[in-house]
């Protein structure tokens, strides 16, 4: 029978297929909570589910502090579906895919043109590359649940993406690159039981995202956390950005961590030689690092004085690099912010390395599939 308006009970039962696909396995007695329903439903649903074999249960390790039989959790029998991250940097197209458990599985990278392309024909060959990274790690394309565009601009509509999603059958997200990590770090990392942080992202670009009251905020016109563009040198004269001001912090430091070490190093040493440099504590590369924390800092001081984050949380993608230029962070908002909040806000070091993006992007998927009516 087709069913045009889901019935609260097929809502109820899509819910808590959700909630088993993003957890794993789960006791009756926990799908319950999660799911903000009475037990006696949750109970029933599950049966039915068990019935229809789309369900398994089985016995677990009692949970600690637990008395008598331990309860027994129910699990999908079909496998996880998968997530791709899609995403245009440096003059390459490079996708990633993991489960929607957040298990990163398989990335391909293509040499795409860049200059004055438009960005639909940088994504021309997603597609092809996206089926190749589904055979890589044996996931039919059925299991594809959506497809995430990372963008390093505020978070425009749909625009030339569209057409990938359509292509590919399933539902298409845009979600700005910081922001992405920042919702890494907030499910899977760092910032998990943190209420308010502040990401700042600079190996990838520079940019920054804020997750307050446990969710990320986007701002009014999308352009929340656009750190590379807080105007932190007063040029009346000095060379326009493309966003249309002058002395954007993405014109000192350069538009990522990589223009930055290479704008200091000019020809001399190669962006992992300078890494490697960190690594064994060179001082010179030391204290470049943690100027970039300073300058970078300058501008989260202020923030951290108007919004009393809990934590700023740094990219973790920099390796050795992070800690001169957390250490920077902290100086500049220990010297800038407000006392009383400079003594509260934690700097802490992102745990997910590379992969917040990627696990931003499972996290968005999720946090649609579980808002959903
Ligand atoms: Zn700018």
């Amino acid at each position: 029978m087709p069913d045009a308006q889901p019935t609260a009970g097929t809502r109820t039962v899509q819910r808590l297929l959700t909630l088993l696909e993003v957890s794993g396995s789960l006791t009756r007695a926990e799908l319950a909570e999660l799911a903000g329903l009475p037990p006696t439903t949750v109970a029933g649903a599950v049966a039915e589910l068990l019935r229809e074999g789309l369900l398994t249960e089985f016995e677990t390790a009692p949970r600690p502090g637990q008395a008598g039989r331990p309860p027994r959790d129910v699990a999908l029998v079909a496998p996880p579906r998968v997530i791709a991250l899609v995403s245009v940097r440096h003059g390459a197209l490079r996708i990633s895919l993991a489960s929607v458990g957040g298990d990163p599985l398989s990335d391909r990278s293509e040499v795409v043109p860049t200059g004055d392309a438009d960005p639909g024909a940088m994504l021309e060959p997603a597609p092809t590359l996206l089926l190749a990274c589904l055979r890589d790690s044996g996931v039919s394309r059925e299991r594809l649940a959506a497809v995430v565009l990372s963008v390093p601009h505020p978070r425009p509509g749909s625009g030339p993406s569209a057409p990938l999603g359509e292509r590919m059958g399933v539902p298409m997200l845009v979600e700005n690159d910081a922001n992405l990590g920042a919702l890494g770090e907030a499910v899977f990392g760092v910032g998990r039981g943190l209420d308010s942080f502040v990401y700042v992202m600079l190996g990838k670009g520079i940019g920054a995202g804020l997750v307050l009251g446990g969710r990320l905020h986007r701002g009014a016109s999308g352009f929340a956390g656009e750190l590379a563009h807080v105007q932190v040198r007063e040029q009346e004269d000095g060379p326009l950005c493309f966003c249309g001001g002058r002395g954007c912090l993405a014109r000192v430091t350069g538009p990522s961590v990589r223009e930055f070490v290479e704008r200091a190093y000019a020809q001399r040493l190669s962006v992992s030689e300078v890494f490697s440099l960190a690594a064994a504590r060179d001082p010179g590369v030391r204290r470049l690092f943690a100027d970039l924390g300073r300058t970078v800092g300058r501008p989260l001081a202020d923030l951290c004085t108007m919004l009393d984050p809990a934590a700023v949380v740094l990219d973790g993608s920099l390796g050795a690099a992070g800690e001169p230029v957390m250490a920077g962070i902290r100086e500049a908002i220990d010297r800038h912010a407000a006392p009383a909040v400079a003594d509260s806000v934690r700097v802490l070091a992102g745990e997910l390395g590379d992969r917040a993006e990627l696990l931003g992007a499972v996290a968005l998927v999720r946090q649609r599939a579980l808002d959903a009516p």
